[in-house]
């Protein structure tokens, strides 16, 4: 394929990334010399690159943009608190409206008896604060050795130094020593990938039965926690067989061990839900929110806490830990206006009751494909896994990267999909209407067949 050529200012652009710009989750030689898509502009669930192309944005940016973008009200509500209070800090006794309101907003829509909301700027540091709380939270009660927290392979927790180790992403431990002392990891329920010859139903018993295993092993006396996101998303969206959360909680009741559940990308509506906790039945003590809070309009994340740990720590004299942009206005004021939309549209009832059927419904039409071994889904949240051999569920060999062709594919014809391994995956906004979702279901269906045609021959 001839790539066309690129007019002197995206040129000029991708020189100034290539000279300057220190990417996330890149690979600089390779993004110096293909250049980055730059993104001009937005609008509902669309894009526009420097080009000139517009692209269906199936992943909501980052599982973030759950209103769609252009949102006018979201932009009124962060000048309206920039010109009033731009900063103040909630150290040191201060507090401001927004801080506040946003806190018990958010303490509504949480799960029964959590009510506590200690902010951050994202969901990294969401993480970072849990595992210090959590620790002092022990501490305080008298069991200072309860240390341990648990967590999942290929579980996504983000990218600071906890967060990653929290995390089980075998590319991201393998770099600047992770994880640190006192994290361990148990299986992830994968069925697909990792099921072998159990029924669905069996291996979720089994990867429940795994977190058991290994607070047996390190003593109940020594784990401090166990951290879950309720569906995995950046592992690849995957979602537990139904036999999984049920057998959690059963173990979770006979241990002494608090439960985090990473909400950053299930929180604010994504299952249909307002948590994925709500989803399953779930009752966390603590929930990491950052993502759909604000939309990504503006950088914020945070930690909900149960009452209980509440007042634990609340008897405990300082909790030393906070972030200058803790509670920030601006971010705050965007949260809380979000959080308006959200409810005052009645935006989680229609994904629940319209137009998350019809996406699942539509996304499975997608499984007669030759390419296809399973579509999955809850919510606004989709899986596609591309395979070899439909019937084993076998992969390619490693040199054939089925995804990255696909996700080529996708963005050469106006969607944005993403590729965990030979996973394709979605989050679309939340606002997404069904005739968006036709037209991302007929560009999947037309970039797998571009993907089928590139390596089957
Ligand atoms: C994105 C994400 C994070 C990290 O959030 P950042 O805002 O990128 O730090 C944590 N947990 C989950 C489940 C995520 O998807």
């Amino acid at each position: 394929m001839n790539a066309p050529s690129k007019s002197a200012q995206t040129l000029k652009w991708q020189a100034l990334s290539r000279d300057h710009h220190l990417a996330p989750f890149s690979d600089y030689k390779q993004l110096g010399e293909n250049g980055p898509r730059i993104i001009t502009k937005a609008e509902g669930v669309y894009l526009w690159d420097s080009e000139g192309h517009k692209i269906l944005d199936g992943m909501a940016g980052l599982w973030c943009v759950a209103v769609g973008y252009g949102r006018e009200e979201l932009v009124q509500a962060a000048s309206k608190q920039m010109r009033e209070l731009p900063f103040y800090n909630t150290f040191f006794q201060t507090a401001h409206p927004p801080v506040l309101e946003l806190a018990q907003a958010i303490s509504e829509l949480a799960p029964e008896g959590m009510n506590h909301v200690f902010f951050t700027g994202s969901g990294s540091e969401g993480n970072d604060t849990m595992l210090r709380l959590v620790r002092h939270y022990w501490a305080l009660k008298g069991k200072p050795e309860k240390k341990v927290i648990i967590g999942r392979l290929n579980g996504y927790h983000g990218s600071t130094v906890a967060g990653a180790s929290l995390g089980g992403m075998k590319a991201m431990h393998e770099q600047g020593d992770l994880p640190i002392p006192g994290i361990v990891h148990i299986a992830q329920p994968y069925w697909f990938g990792e099921g072998g010859d159990m029924t669905p139903e069996a291996f979720g018993i089994w990867a429940a039965e795994e977190l058991e295993k290994k607070i047996l092993e390190v003593g109940q006396d020594k784990v401090a926690a166990f951290i879950a996101e309720p569906i995995q998303g950046a592992g690849g969206v995957i979602v537990p067989p139904d036999s999984y959360w049920p057998k959690v909680r059963e173990i979770l009741a006979k241990y002494e061990i608090l439960f985090v559940a990473d909400e950053v990308i299930c929180g604010f509506g994504r299952t249909g839900e307002w948590f994925g906790s709500d989803y399953y039945g779930n009752k966390p003590d603590l929930m990491t929110i950052a993502k759909g809070l604000t939309s990504g309009y503006i950088p914020m994340g945070g930690l909900i806490v149960s009452d209980e740990v509440f007042e634990t720590v609340n008897a405990g004299g300082d909790f030393n830990h906070g972030f200058t942009y803790s509670g920030h206005p601006v971010a705050a004021a965007v949260g809380l206006e979000n959080i308006r939309i959200l409810r005052e549209e009645k935006i989680l009832e229609k994904v629940r009751e319209e137009t998350a059927p019809y996406l699942q419904k539509r996304l499975r039409e997608l499984a007669d494909h030759p390419l296809v071994g399973e579509v999955r889904g809850v919510g606004m949240l989709g899986a596609i896994e591309l395979v070899k051999d439909k019937a084993t569920r076998a992969r390619f060999p490693g040199e054939v990267s089925a995804g990255m062709v696909c996700r080529g594919h996708c963005f050469e014809n106006g969607l944005i999909m993403r590729a965990v391994g030979d996973t394709m995956i979605i989050s679309p906004a939340l606002v997404i209407s069904k005739e968006e979702i036709d037209e991302l279901v007929t560009k999947a269906r037309l970039c797998l067949d571009l993907t089928a045609r590139d390596i089957l021959g």
